[in-house]
């Protein structure tokens, strides 16, 4: 028999069922940041799931315990705030290395709970178990949402904007520091350093942010960017049925980025911005109608910069603004078994 190896989203497609649900409060299942359950009051429930795998996640000479304990609950609180919801509360299950001692238990621990903390989530309960090589870490979190205002990926519309809730390839850069750009890293101002590394270590879900959105009622889809911005917004077109056009060299690029760049951790830094990747920012479309009192609303009562970066059209596919006119854009991001 011929070898055929698939990629993650052939792997995601393979598992998605074959039509229907048997149980009829499911709202939405496979496919966006959460799936979503109708439990028949004014609330739906949340619920997603997040790993995190030792030597492709992170390496555990170059995150700390507790970093490691917050990043596996940040970024699945990220996916609740996805959706426009609360997180709520949280499972952990983990296989860990014979030699695993009690401080590092400790720290995973207290990164876990400062985390759940800082965003009022419970955690009830979980598995362990010995892993023979690498540590894996698995986290499911439970949240809510107000039933009919799930902000799902499958609502862009042509004439829409596409924002970003905050500067993204920060999180990339902070990964080129830890690794292949170590040498180079002590060339950096030690602020821009900082902000980068922890960029990748601790990532801040937008929880507030999404809140907020949802409460507008203005927004028409929304995910978080963890495969790369290009990436993510190719999701959300392929959900819509709708294409975009993504301003390139226009988009605004952190000056920590830029820095970095210049020491060599990226020729074209808006490039590497929109491809990066474990951001964990909002992506959303809203009516370009609407971009001014959005962006005014933001800044003025989250203090959250938001960075209108594409419009939305008809035509299916990513189209790049650039220097030299508009070529159609393969999305770059990750995949696990790409
Ligand atoms: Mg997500």
């Amino acid at each position: 028999m011929a070898e055929r190896r698939l990629g993650e989203f052939e792997i995601i497609d393979m598992f998605r069922g074959r039509g229907g649900h048997r149980h009829d409060w499911v709202q939405h299942g496979i496919g966006d940041d959460c799936a979503v359950l109708d439990l028949g009051g004014e609330r739906s429930l949340l619920v997603t799931t997040d790993l995190m795998v030792e030597r492709v996640h992170y390496l555990r000479d170059a995150i700390t315990p507790w970093q490691l304990g917050w990043k596996a609950m940040a970024v699945n609180i990220s996916d609740i705030a996805a959706m426009g919801g609360t997180p709520r509360a949280a499972f952990a299950a983990a296989a860990l290395q014979p030699g695993v001692d009690a401080a590092f238990l400790e720290g995973l621990r207290d990164g876990m709970l400062a985390c759940a903390d800082r965003y009022g989530v419970d955690l009830l309960g979980g598995d362990t178990s010995r892993a023979p090589q690498d540590g894996v870490l698995c986290l499911t979190l439970l949240g809510t949402a107000p039933r009919d205002r799930v902000l799902l990926r499958s609502g862009a519309r042509p004439g829409d904007v596409a924002f970003l809730g905050g500067p993204v390839g920060l999180s990339a850069a902070g990964l080129w520091l830890l690794t292949q750009g170590a040498e180079q890293a002590g060339r950096l101002d030690p602020a821009h350093r900082d902000r980068l590394v922890k960029a990748h270590l601790e990532p801040q879900p937008q929880v507030e942010l999404g809140l907020w959105l949802a409460e507008r009622g203005l927004v028409t889809s929304m995910m978080d960017v963890s495969d790369g911005v290009l990436q993510d917004l190719g999701h959300i077109c392929r959900a819509s049925g709708v294409g975009a056009l993504v301003a390139g060299e226009a988009l605004p690029v952190d000056r920590a980025l830029v820095q970095a760049g210049a020491i060599g951790c990226c020729e074209q830094p808006w490039r590497f911005a929109l491809s990066g990747g474990e951001d964990y920012v909002l992506l959303f479309t809203a009516p370009a109608d609407h971009q001014d009192a959005l962006v005014a609303g933001a800044r003025h009562e989250l203090g959250i910069e938001l960075i209108p970066f594409a419009w939305i059209e008809p035509e299916p596919g990513l189209r790049l603004f650039g220097a030299d006119g508009i070529h159609s854009a393969r999305p770059r991001g990750w995949d696990h078994f790409g």
